[in-house]
């Protein structure tokens, strides 16, 4: 493990593939010493959805103006989500309704995060699959099947059509030994609403020493494996921005990434063991005095060919 130092903040940087499978919050320690490196510029910025960019389906102020401004600039960027309910299709045109411009490479879920953990732990194509109907279809349109007699293991997403008759199924295949997977390990959805992490607790009482085999979503190692796959970044050249410490900003220390972490008019959650590299008022502050060129982390715009981002973009 390398350490780094930026602004005076030093944070570890993993390399994904080392990342242990079942990893719980709470090995990172962002101000541990080690060997100084300084980030690289960084060439891919991150936002979360829900309470970063907008609350209750309101984009916060100035987010449009936000995206614009990324656009034409030399930074790539991606839309991060945990929530499994809809699939990226969904995701991009609800991004696109609220006035966003993006491609489909620019969302990025948790959904196509559980896809590639099943396919490289070689799990399935038989799953019993928890959750909605549009996360069950975007699996099944990536050749896995829903089965409960068949099932190879039992995957849980945030199922907001969840019945007596789905947690009894489920229960017994726990109860038959077999494995664990899901989607994301929030607790629980702004809102709020219970999520995913309260089922993995609710089928953890259901057998003494239930594990779960792998998580795909923030802050686990899946998600961070498709965007270097997607657009050929590392860690240290992404820039994480996000509203919550246990996913966003754990997911950016794990893997060495810079951090910011926006509150958005909440007060200052518990950082715990957790250092952002830049805790920020408010998302729109990103346009001017937090623009990623005015905090020294991209290279100046002269160095960058003009449109030649702009044409990957689009
Ligand atoms: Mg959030």
């Amino acid at each position: 493990m390398t350490a780094f130092r930026n602004n005076g903040l030093t944070a570890h940087r993993r390399n994904p593939a080392d990342f242990p499978e079942n990893a719980l919050p709470g090995f990172v320690d962002g101000r541990a010493s080690g060997e100084d490196v300084k980030y690289p510029p960084a060439k891919l910025i991150l936002f979360d959805l829900d309470g970063t960019l907008y609350l209750s389906g309101v984009l916060f102020p100035r987010v449009q103006e936000l995206i614009h401004k990324l656009r034409e600039s030399s930074l790539e960027y991606g839309f991060l989500t945990n929530n499994s309910t809809i699939g990226p299709g969904s995701y991009f045109n609800k991004l696109k309704r609220l006035g966003l411009e993006l491609n489909r490479r620019n969302v990025v879920t948790s959904v196509e995060a559980t896809c590639l953990m099943l396919r490289n732990l070689r799990i399935g194509p038989e799953i019993y699959i928890l959750g909605t109907r549009k996360f069950r279809s975007y699996l099944e349109s990536q050749g896995f099947v829903h089965s409960y007699e068949d099932a190879q293991a039992l995957l849980i997403g945030f199922d907001t059509e969840l019945t007596y008759r789905k947690l009894t199924e489920a229960t017994r295949l726990v109860l038959a030994g077999k494995p664990i997977v899901a989607s994301h390990p929030d607790p629980i959805c702004p809102g709020p609403f219970p999520d995913a992490g309260m089922l993995l607790e609710y089928f953890r009482a259901a057998r003494p020493g239930v594990v779960v085999q792998a998580i795909a979503g923030k802050p686990h190692r899946w998600l961070v494996q498709l965007l270097q796959e997607r657009f050929q970044v590392r860690p240290e050249e992404m820039i994480m921005v996000g509203d919550r410490v246990n996913t966003d900003m754990r997911f950016a220390a794990n893997f060495g990434m810079r951090s910011m972490l926006v509150l958005n008019g909440v007060p200052q959650p518990e950082l715990g063991d957790i250092r952002p590299t830049l805790i920020v008022e408010r998302i729109g502050q990103l346009c001017d005095e937090y623009w990623p060129e005015n905090l020294g982390w991209t290279e100046p715009a002269d160095k960058n060919a003009a449109g030649s981002r702009h044409r990957r973009k689009s």
